[in-house]
């Protein structure tokens, strides 16, 4: 064919000058991808940016998980856009699908009932928000490590990244990072809140004090004001998710039915397990990376950090919109404590 003749591939030069590597240790860390096959191409977008902007220096590997088996062809073309290493990994089938307690019918007429909310009829999307709920920390690959960093394909990263969060999060001894909050879809959690209080009726001593109830309700507990950390970024501590007081509400949840009933989201459970569980120092804004999922976006607003590492606009930023509940986060008196007694009042 024509192009042979025009690059021979056999005698082009091997790189000869490695890039530079950010001296300095490294945390126990990867990236973590729940992915369909057929989404590599998006998937490449996102790595291209994070390799640009942060991992070509630092190097963390990736590890990619799948219900599926994954093809030979979306290996390749992840395997391609990283000099780190890349693993994968297919999910054990007791981690996705329906647990022997839920009754499939009533699931059923549920994806009929909610045909009009988004993912309301879907019922793999249920199965892949249980396995970020649930399972996806307990997988074997991640078991060497300690902190992740979820990506997804089609997401954009909009500003060098010249420090090392992961080091960041061990230092300072920080559990859940994120750089978007908003407000959740109310058809998709009727009961969540509820269930949530009803475990903190029967584990009062799994909640810690001082704790971030107070940013998920603007009623005393009374009910859950829908605030949640958007999941599809996040930087955390493996071990906390794999902790007992995690599994135990996760658990607690799982057994209530609500991610086939319903269509609770991985976000507002990691969320309220975040508001029982962790205190504000444990929990960080990333304000300083910028990042897009359709359809909103964390561009910085220190200026500095704009003009100097970032292309996007700060007035787009999703933290001006009252569809946000950031502002409330960083306004949070680090001090509050909902006690239980004024929470489950009701
Ligand atoms: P959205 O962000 O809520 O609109 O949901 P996405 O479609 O982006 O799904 C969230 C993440 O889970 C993405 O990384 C998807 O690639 C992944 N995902 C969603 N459904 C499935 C599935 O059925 N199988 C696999 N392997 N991954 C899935
Ligand atoms: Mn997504």
């Amino acid at each position: 064919v024509a192009y042979q003749n025009q690059w021979d591939l056999k005698s082009a030069p091997a790189p000869t000058v490695l890039e530079p590597q950010a001296p300095g240790p490294r945390a126990k860390a990867c990236f973590v991808v729940l992915v369909r096959n057929r989404e590599i191409h998006d998937l490449r977008k996102s790595m291209r940016e994070i390799e640009d902007r942060f991992n070509r220096k630092y190097n963390y590997p990736y590890v990619f998980l799948n219900d599926k088996p994954f093809t030979d062809e979306f290996k390749t073309l992840a395997q391609t856009m990283t000099k780190a290493n890349t693993t994968f990994g297919q999910i054990p089938q007791e981690h996705w699908g329906y647990p022997p307690w839920i009754d499939v019918n009533e699931a059923a007429k549920t994806r009929i009932k909610m045909k009009h909310v988004i993912y309301g009829s879907n019922e793999a999307y249920r199965h892949m928000c249980r396995y970020q709920s649930g399972f996806f920390f307990r997988h074997p690959l991640l078991a060497e490590y300690d902190y992740y960093w979820r990506i997804e394909p089609g997401v954009k990263f909009f500003c060098d990244i010249d420090y090392d969060p992961f080091l960041l999060m061990q230092e300072r001894k920080i559990k859940y990072g994120f750089t978007i909050s908003i407000h959740e879809i109310k058809e998709t959690i009727p009961t969540l809140w509820d269930t949530t209080k009803q475990y903190m009726r029967e584990q009062p001593s799994m909640v810690s004090h001082p704790n971030l109830l107070e940013w998920i309700t603007n009623d005393k507990g009374k009910t859950y004001n829908r605030c949640h950390f958007w999941s599809n970024f996040e930087i955390g501590d493996l071990n906390w998710l794999r902790s007992p007081q995690y599994l135990s509400y996760f658990n607690h949840l799982d057994q209530a039915g609500g991610f086939f009933y319903e269509r609770w989201g991985d976000a507002p459970v990691h969320s309220m397990a975040v508001a029982m569980f962790l205190k504000k120092e444990e929990v960080h804004w990333f304000d300083d990376i910028g990042y897009f999922h359709a359809p909103a976006q964390n561009c910085p607003l220190d200026p500095e950090i704009n003009t100097n590492k970032c292309h996007c606009n700060p007035k787009d930023s999703v933290y001006h919109s009252s569809w946000s509940c950031t502002k409330e986060f960083v306004n949070l008196n680090p001090n509050t404590d909902l006690t239980l007694a004024e929470l489950l009042a009701d």
